[in-house]
């Protein structure tokens, strides 16, 4: 990513958050985003965000260790790993969670498991990390990570609870974004890792190519409503913290989205004529790439044909 879509990226975070937050900005805060990324922004009692080191990297302090969900993009670990140890808990991470493997969100695991923190992910995440894929868009092979880097605890389907003095449960999204999200609750502290199954800032993006699509989405979205109440923090993986209202109104545009353009698809549209047709019309926000989201939801539609019937849905 070049110099400008760095800060027109940190703007926009910066703009949303001051949003979210109002004048209710404290010194900290503030002082956070005069920094370099990646900056350091509170989001609960042991609990901060870091945000400008790829995609935001959840961080629960302590002095007893410091949990992480996801990790950053490679480029930004240094300056990761200088802000973790400024932290409570001064940089010593025993457990590393993988929201799902792209690779803005698992960057520094090679430093992390080097340093011999437990990486949790799902199984799909693990064997992505492992082996050479296909980037179809851009028509190349994503290199395998060394060992290392790869999660060394695994979860296949369902939710497990992670054994410690503090509850946390994390557990499989379905086909949100890609085949391997997981989302992760720290429950005593009301805080909620949603990855990228929800985008409260961007575009939401359907990694078609690597198994996401609309339904999955809407599916996971309604699983992490029933995880929250009115004062659950979620943490997404671009964007501001938010809370259940503005999941709601996610999972809102996930399945109207996802109603408009079943019925579209099965008249036989393709993208541009379910555009044409105004299926992204009249929503409640604006997308900045409309073809880009209706070719990658089709695309969706089209790996799961045989499951759109009425028997089905
Ligand atoms: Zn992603």
């Amino acid at each position: 990513m070049n110099r400008r879509a760095i800060m027109n990226r940190r703007a926009m975070v910066q703009g949303a958050l001051g949003g979210v937050l109002g004048l209710t900005l404290t010194p900290f805060v503030r002082s956070a985003f005069s920094q370099e990324s990646p900056a350091v922004i509170p989001v609960s009692e042991g609990f901060v965000m870091l945000t400008g080191a790829g995609g935001n990297i959840l961080v629960r302090t302590g002095s007893t260790g410091q949990v992480l969900v996801d990790s950053g993009a490679a480029g930004f670990t240094d300056a990761v790993l200088a802000r973790l140890r400024k932290l409570p808990g001064e940089g010593r991470v025993t457990t590393l969670f993988n929201t799902h493997w792209h690779r803005d969100q698992v960057g520094g695991n090679f430093a992390f498991g080097q340093s011999e923190a437990t990486i949790i992910a799902h199984e799909k995440t693990r064997a992505r990390l492992a082996t050479d894929y296909y980037l179809g868009v851009e028509d190349r092979y994503e290199k395998a990570l060394p060992k290392a880097a790869h999660p060394t605890v695994t979860l296949f389907s369902g939710d497990k609870t992670l054994a410690g003095k503090e509850r946390i449960d994390y557990g499989q999204l379905i086909e949100a974004h890609t085949d391997g999200d997981i989302y992760v609750f720290f429950r005593d502290a009301n805080v909620l890792a949603a990855g990228d199954a929800i985008s409260p800032l961007k575009d939401p993006v359907l990694d078609w190519f690597g198994g996401g699509w609309l339904g999955g989405r809407a599916d996971s979205q309604e699983k992490l409503l029933k995880l929250c109440d009115d004062k659950t923090r979620i943490v997404p993986s671009y964007g501001p913290v938010v809370g259940r209202a503005e999941l709601q109104a996610e999972l809102d545009l996930t399945r109207e989205l996802f109603d408009r353009m079943l019925a579209l698809v099965k008249k036989g549209m393709s993208a541009q004529e379910m555009l044409d047709a105004g299926v992204m019309k009249g929503l409640s926000r604006t997308f900045r790439d409309p073809f880009k989201f209706a070719y990658d939801a089709y695309k969706g539609y089209w790996a799961h044909h045989n499951s759109l019937g009425p028997e089905v849905l």
